[in-house]
């Protein structure tokens, strides 16, 4: 991409309204605007930065074995009536009525309109087990909605439901579900820490949220140190063998780490004092069994092996798709700018001509692009005629893992400058030695 034909609308002046790094960044950076209260449009380089991270969280759901597909938005509300929800979710819930006057709603989450599709389709325990999601937009009437796409009104979620004809079943889902958590965020660059949390509207006993440590996050937890030397790494994992993901579930849920909610100062205490750790967390994501809650309210029962009649085993797991977006760059970012994690960056390198219509310079740039394109890689290059102050904090604010900086007097030497994002370190190479190093 040539930044002269981009759209980044980048704003020098920091806005008022930002309270915390990562809504600063993205609105500086010209990834969203806000349309109103909790509701953004995604500008080109915010919803580049969404689509790369929607297509690591499919591409590890469908690695488990898990099926994409899409439900609406606008659901009716009899559905909710079915279940008891339509009532007791509150005022968070955003409800319409259609020209026939007819209740309808925007979905906040999808269980009732799922197992309605399942029970409509599913009669026996043939059929199963069966494990479904979509990446939908979600409506919820926050209360406060702030911290930009963090807290939204509108907002992208990823949220499976697996059905399953026993509790054991329907427990190897919820670790497969975890399994894959761990390994989405860590794509992503980031630590998220499952613990112990309460369930709230969605109902049902067990329940792990996924954290990332920041301080700018709304949940108070408590944890043992110990559990952030985990990390799951390249290890094959085969999603079908029970005791593998049994195994990962144990290991990473045995330590003590739990939020507000369910916390337990007895067992927090008795951690060695050096490792019992007080924080606070961004919740991007949460996985739940609640058995038979919504298959017993809405009848979405199979035949089993017997003959019998049952109800099924369900869970449901969400990702907050849009909120990762801040909870990246809140755990990735200095004073200059976010700092993107290579797995989610927008683009692989910028490419920074400091005398753009030198015929040298030019060319050098013009060539360069064309190797990383060839590559695979995506590189931005700015090739306007603007200062080059002004195009490093650009660089630097939208933080491209890489630069390749050209310029008239390195290209008399035939070098070219390559500076890391993250370190600021920086080397004179040859152009065919940075395309090296970047790919
Ligand atoms: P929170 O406690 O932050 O209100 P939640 O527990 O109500 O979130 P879930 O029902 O568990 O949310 O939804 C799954 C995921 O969707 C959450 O883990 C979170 O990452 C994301 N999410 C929930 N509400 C919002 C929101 N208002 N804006 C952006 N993302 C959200
Ligand atoms: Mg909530
Ligand atoms: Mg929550
Ligand atoms: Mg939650």
């Amino acid at each position: 991409m040539r930044l002269s034909r981009y759209f980044l609308p980048v704003l020098k002046e920091t806005p008022a309204e930002a309270q915390i790094v990562s809504h600063r960044y993205m609105l500086r950076a010209g990834m969203i605007k806000q349309s109103a209260a909790g509701i953004y449009s995604w500008l080109p380089l915010g919803y580049k930065v969404l689509q790369k991270i929607e297509k690591i969280v499919h591409e590890e759901q469908q690695k488990a074995g898990h099926l994409p597909m899409l439900m609406p938005t606008i659901q009716s509300a009899d559905l909710w009536r079915e279940s008891g929800r339509y009532d007791d979710y509150g005022e968070e819930m955003l409800r319409i009525k259609d020209r026939h006057d007819r209740d309808m709603l925007f979905t906040p989450t999808a269980e009732e309109l799922i197992t309605d599709i399942f029970r409509s389709h599913v009669t026996s325990y043939k059929d199963m087990p069966l494990t479904m999601y979509q990446i939908q937009w979600k409506f919820r009437d926050e209360r406060r909605p702030r911290f930009g796409v963090m807290r939204g009104r509108e907002f992208y979620m990823k949220d499976g439901y697996n059905f399953d004809l026993t509790k054991e079943d329907a427990l190897h889902a919820y670790n497969r579900h975890l399994v894959s958590y761990l390994r989405t965020y860590e794509r992503m660059g980031l630590q998220a820490i499952p613990m112990r949390a309460d369930s709230g509207p969605i109902g049902g006993d067990d329940t792990h949220e996924f954290l990332v440590l920041a301080d700018t996050g709304e949940s108070e937890v408590f944890y043992d140190s110990a559990v952030t030397d985990l990390t799951f790494g390249d290890r094959d994992i085969d999603y079908d063998n029970v005791e593998q993901c049994a195994g990962v579930m144990e290991e990473f849920t045995n330590l003590y780490a739990r939020t507000d909610e369910t916390h337990d100062e007895a067992l927090f205490n008795a951690i060695p004092e050096e490792r019992r750790k007080t924080a606070r967390g961004i919740e991007v994501g949460q996985i739940f069994y609640f058995g038979t809650k919504y298959s017993e309210a809405m009848n979405a029962v199979v035949q089993g092996p017997d003959g019998k009649q049952v109800p099924v085993h369900m869970g449901s797991h969400g990702i907050g798709v849009s909120r990762l977006l801040g909870a990246i760059i809140e755990a990735s970012h200095d004073d200059k700018g976010i700092i993107w994690p290579e797995g989610v960056t927008p683009f692989h390198v910028g490419i920074v001509n400091l005398k753009q219509g030198d015929e040298e310079a030019d060319g050098a740039c013009e060539a360069l692009y064309k190797s990383l394109t060839a590559l695979g890689l995506e590189p931005l290059y700015d090739d306007r005629n603007e200062r080059a102050g002004g195009k490093f904090a650009t660089m630097d604010l939208i933080g491209l893992p890489w630069r390749i900086t050209v310029g008239p007097r390195g290209l008399k030497n035939g070098v070219v400058e390559l500076t890391s994002r993250r370190t600021g370190e920086s080397v004179e190479v040859s152009p065919e030695e940075a395309v090296k190093k970047v790919a």
